[in-house]
C-alpha cells in the first residue's frame, strides 16, 4: 500500500482518529462468521443489546510497531487473545479463538500499514479488539449474539518530552470486588474508576492508586496500570491479588527483571503502610509501557520514592529493554513477536 497519510508522529497523543478498515466478525446462531474487512466505522445494534444495559462486553488493547527496517510487528498478540477468552468466560460471551484473534489484528494492521508510524517516532499503532453482546434482549441474561471488532488509532509517544516520574494518590474508592470482575477486562470496571480518576486529577494527581477492597490495605492498580516497585536488594516486587487485571506489560518486565537484569521477582503484598521499603516504583501498561512513580499521597502524606524529578536507574533499563523488545532493537524471549511484514 503505497498511500500516504500526513500526520506529525511525535505531537500524536491518545485520541481517536479514524483510519480506513477495521475488522468485524458476527456470532449468531452459535458460532462467528468468517469475519471481514469494513471501511465503515459506526456500528449499528439493537437498543435492546445487553452490552447498552448490562455491560456485557469486554475489550483489548496491543500495538504495532515499526522496526528500523522498515518491517512491522506485533507484541505477544497471544497473550491479549488469551485474556480476551478469559474475559469472555467471566461475562458468559463466546470466545474468539486466540488463531482468529491473532489474524485480524495483522488484517487491521496490514490495511491500514499506511498509519503505523515510523521508526524512531516513539509513535505506535494502537489496536482495540472488543466483543459486545448485541442482538434483542430484554431479561438479565448473556446476548443472542455477538459482534468481535479490532480497530487501529495511531497514537504518539506517552511522554513527550522523554519519560518523566509523576505523582499518585490512594482512593478511597475500589475499582473492584474481592470476588468480582476485576480481573477482567469489562468495561464495568472502567465506568466506576471514571470518578476516581477524576478526583485524584483535580487534587493535583496524575491519577490515583486503588487498595485491595477487602482491607484497603495492601497496594492493587495505579490507574489502569499495574504496580511493581523496586527494593534496595535488587528485587522487583509487584502485587499478587485476584483482583487485579494481569497486565501483560507487567509479566513482561518480570521476565526482563529476572533473564535481562538478573533481578529478583517476587509476587506478594505491596502494604501501603511499608511503601518505603522502595526505591524506585513504577505504573506499567500497554498505554506507557512504565509511568515512573514519583511519589504516593496517603491521607496527606506522601512518601517520595527516587526522586519526584527523576526516573530512577532499574525502571530505565527495565523501560529502554522492554522498549527495545518491542521494536526490534533488543532480541525477544522467543514467542514474543509477531511479524506482520
Ligand atoms: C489493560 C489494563 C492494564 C495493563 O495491561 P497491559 O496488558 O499491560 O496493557 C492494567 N490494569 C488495568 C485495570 C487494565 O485495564
Amino acid at each position: 500500500m503505497s498511500k500516504k497519510v500526513d500526520l506529525d508522529w511525535g505531537a500524536l497523543g491518545f485520541s481517536y482518529i479514524k483510519t480506513d478498515f477495521r475488522y468485524i466478525s458476527r456470532y449468531k446462531d452459535g458460532k462467528w462468521d468468517d469475519g471481514q474487512l469494513v471501511e465503515d466505522n459506526n456500528l449499528t445494534i439493537s437498543e435492546a443489546s445487553t452490552s447498552l444495559h448490562y455491560g456485557q462486553q469486554c475489550f483489548e488493547g496491543l500495538k504495532a510497531y515499526r522496526t528500523k527496517d522498515g518491517g512491522i510487528q506485533l507484541f505477544r498478540p497471544d497473550q491479549n487473545a488469551k485474556r480476551m477468552i478469559d474475559s469472555c468466560n467471566r461475562i458468559m460471551m463466546p470466545e474468539f479463538p486466540v488463531d482468529r484473534f491473532i489474524d485480524a489484528c495483522v488484517q487491521v494492521v496490514k490495511a491500514n500499514e499506511h498509519f503505523v508510524p515510523p521508526y524512531g517516532t516513539g509513535a505506535t499503532l494502537y489496536l482495540r479488539p472488543f466483543i459486545i453482546g448485541v442482538g434483542d434482549n430484554l431479561g438479565v441474561k448473556p446476548a443472542p449474539e455477538f459482534i468481535f471488532s479490532v480497530f487501529a488509532v495511531p497514537v504518539g509517544p506517552y511522554f513527550k518530552g522523554g519519560m518523566a516520574p509523576v505523582n499518585f494518590t490512594i482512593s478511597e474508592f475500589d475499582r473492584a470486588a474481592p470476588y468480582g470482575t476485576g480481573a477482567a477486562k469489562v468495561g464495568g470496571n472502567y465506568a466506576g474508576s471514571l470518578l476516581a480518576h477524576e478526583k485524584a486529577v483535580e487534587r493535583g494527581f496524575a491519577d490515583c492508586i486503588y487498595l485491595d477492597p477487602a482491607t484497603h490495605t495492601k497496594i492493587e492498580e495505579v490507574g489502569a496500570a499495574n504496580f511493581f516497585g523496586i527494593t534496595k536488594n535488587n528485587e522487583f516486587i509487584t502485587p499478587k491479588s485476584p483482583s487485579i487485571l494481569p497486565s501483560i506489560t507487567k509479566y513482561s518486565l518480570m521476565h526482563i527483571a529476572e533473564n535481562y537484569l538478573k533481578m529478583n521477582v517476587i509476587e506478594r503484598d505491596c502494604e501501603i503502610a511499608k511503601i518505603d521499603e522502595f526505591i524506585e516504583a513504577g505504573a506499567c501498561g500497554t498505554a506507557a509501557v512504565i509511568t515512573p512513580i514519583g511519589g504516593i499521597d496517603y491521607k496527606g502524606n506522601m512518601t517520595v520514592f527516587h526522586s519526584e524529578t527523576e526516573v530512577g536507574p532499574v525502571t530505565k533499563k527495565l523501560y529502554d529493554t522492554l522498549c527495545g523488545i518491542q521494536s526490534g532493537d533488543v532480541e525477544a524471549p522467543e514467542g514474543w513477536i509477531v511479524k506482520v511484514q
